[in-house]
């Protein structure tokens, strides 16, 4: 690349002189042109003084030219191509029958000007996409307000690189001012009602009705990711709506993905939607779990976009004191021996906190804490409603302790004598598995997707069938009343997750994708014209 861009510069500067001379050597005879022609290019004097010091303006500043000292050397450059102007137009009127020509003179001052200032236009621009691209600007796509797993997640990522991104929601609400607290800019693009209530199952007639505040919503962040150098949207509402608009702004852009794409989690419309806009629009997917890349795949989803990056926790220096967590158990009306179970994450019918309390019927002395809330839908709402009046059935009365959301659930887990998850889907990762593993609890899990990735069966974890009340109940009279066994499990499930889920090591894996979607290695920041693939148009 180098060699070719010397050989290019050779013959521009061959060029320039020839061009610059040409008046001064016009003797015919010695030019290799027809006479006609020979004849207009004298003609044309002026205009080639001007093209041949632009030229020579401009390959003397890519030889010699370099952004520290600019005005020094802006100022030698004019006046030594300027000086040699003067000497060839002296050399010109010294030839019989010519005289020094001042219009000559200023063409070539203003060709050295212009060709000096298009060098340095040229320069100023590759650095600053240079500069851009070492550290690449990023708009974070989330469609909601509310603070889910994936929320946490991009909190994490944004707020590591808080001075390179900015943050666009589709709803206000806490995840707002969480971002904001992380000093992470976040701006808030309202998507209309009829858009906002197309959830997971959408039909076909509720997908119809949102298409103009979805026009809209695409047309505004396609504006904002001009200033961007990757889009990257976090969740699937983001990607039907980053997806078209980051194309629009000619941008780069990563999907992460952190859901299974399947019948249960999306209804067939959206699944479809889903796998066009990520094969169509994304540059790279990255999946939470083995899982979640598995079921995009077999939906329809490139396997060559796909790469797998579990989240990543912090791993806290020091846990609740004892003194808390006694007093936030008499807080919820819990006795200090009383064993108790800890499922944190929202209400949601999915997440299957109905399997734990059918569950803790055949465990007669535990308690159990239901962290979290019905975040998103109506029918979490109504599920949310209907395990407050399974809580007061006669077996269960008093021993269910709801928690509401909380910011701040690490106190919870350290309470807690085991951590249930009890999902009747395959869950996409399981923040709360590992968040439970980090506190140094025994876990039990569902049998599914991510969750059947982080933890091994009888080593770091106990993992029971999804939506089996009986198999979950053994497994927590095992942990109640083999404390031996459970001290081991729950040592061993910290190590593991200290070793595999460190934030640090998970935020450098996001970065390089982002570095790399963002071409911020060199080759391509000196070939800018290289044209990238083009994805194959979706089936869909
Ligand atoms: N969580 C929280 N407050 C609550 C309940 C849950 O911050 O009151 C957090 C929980 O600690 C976990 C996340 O919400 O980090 C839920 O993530 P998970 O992957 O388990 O489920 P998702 O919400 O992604 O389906």
């Amino acid at each position: 690349m180098k060699r070719i861009a010397r050989v290019i510069l050779l013959l521009l500067l061959v060029a320039g002189l020839w061009l610059a001379l040409k008046p001064t050597l016009g003797n015919r005879r010695l030019t290799f042109l027809p006479q006609h022609w020979s004849e207009y290019l004298d003609y044309m004097d002026f205009w080639l003084n001007l093209g041949a010091f632009a030229i020579l303006g401009l390959t003397v500043w890519f030889a010699l030219g370099a952004l520290e000292k600019v005005l020094q050397r802006l100022c030698l450059m004019i006046g030594s191509i300027t000086l040699m102007n003067l000497f060839l137009e002296a050399m010109q009127s010294s030839i019989p029958g010519r005289a020094m020509d001042r219009a000559d003179i200023w063409a070539g001052l203003l060709g050295c000007i212009l060709g000096i200032a298009t060098g340095l236009a040229f320069q100023l621009f590759a650095v600053r996409k240079k500069s851009r691209t070492t550290s690449p600007q990023v708009l974070f796509l989330d469609q909601t307000g509310r603070l889910g797993g994936a929320e946490l997640m991009l909190l994490d990522i944004a707020a590591a690189r808080a001075a390179d991104s900015e943050v666009a929601l589709f709803q206000d609400g806490e995840f707002r001012t969480a971002l904001e607290n992380a000093h992470v800019k976040t701006h808030v693009f309202k998507l209309g009602e009829e858009a906002s209530a197309v959830d997971k199952q959408a039909g076909v007639a509720s997908a119809l009705a949102s298409i103009p505040a979805i026009l809209d919503l695409v047309l505004q962040i396609a504006r904002a990711a001009r200033a961007f150098d990757v889009v990257y949207a976090n969740t699937a509402k983001s990607l039907i709506i980053g997806g078209p608009a980051a194309r629009l702004a000619g941008r780069r852009l990563i999907f992460h993905l952190h859901d299974i794409i399947a019948d249960g989690h999306f209804s067939s419309l959206n699944q479809k939607a889903l796998i066009f806009c990520a094969n169509y629009c994304a540059r790279k997917v990255i999946a939470n779990s083995e899982a979640t890349k598995a079921a995009f795949i077999a939906s329809g989803g490139r396997a060559d976009l796909c790469v797998v990056v579990p989240n990543g926790f912090q791993i806290p220096e020091e846990r609740t004191s004892t003194a808390k967590t006694s007093a936030l158990r008499s807080s919820l009306g819990i006795q200090p021996a009383a064993w108790t179970v800890l499922m944190a994450g929202r209400l949601s019918h999915w997440k299957g906190q109905h399997v734990l309390l059918e569950a803790l019927k055949s465990v007669p002395t535990a308690h159990a804490i239901l962290l979290g809330d019905a975040l998103f839908t109506d029918e979490d709402r109504l599920y949310a409603q209907r395990l407050h009046t399974q809580a007061e059935e006669p077996e269960l009365k008093g021993r269910i302790h709801f928690a509401g959301f909380q910011s701040d659930t690490m106190p919870y887990f350290d309470m807690a004598d085991a951590v249930v998850h009890a999902s009747v889907f395959p869950e996409p990762f399981g923040r709360v598995i590992v968040e439970g593993m980090l506190a140094g609890k025994p876990v039990i899990a569902s049998r599914a997707g991510g969750a059947a990735e982080i933890i091994q069966h009888e080593q770091t974890g106990l993992l029971v069938d999804p939506g089996n009340a009986d198999e979950l109940a053994a497994a927590l009279l095992r942990l109640q009343t083999d404390t031996a066994f459970s001290s081991t499990l729950a040592r061993q499930a910290r190590q593991a997750a200290q070793d595999t889920y460190a934030l640090d090591a998970v935020q450098e894996k996001i970065e390089s994708v982002i570095r790399h979607i963002a071409g911020s290695n060199k080759s391509q920041l000196l070939s800018p014209a290289i044209p990238l693939p083009k994805p194959p148009p979706c089936a869909a």
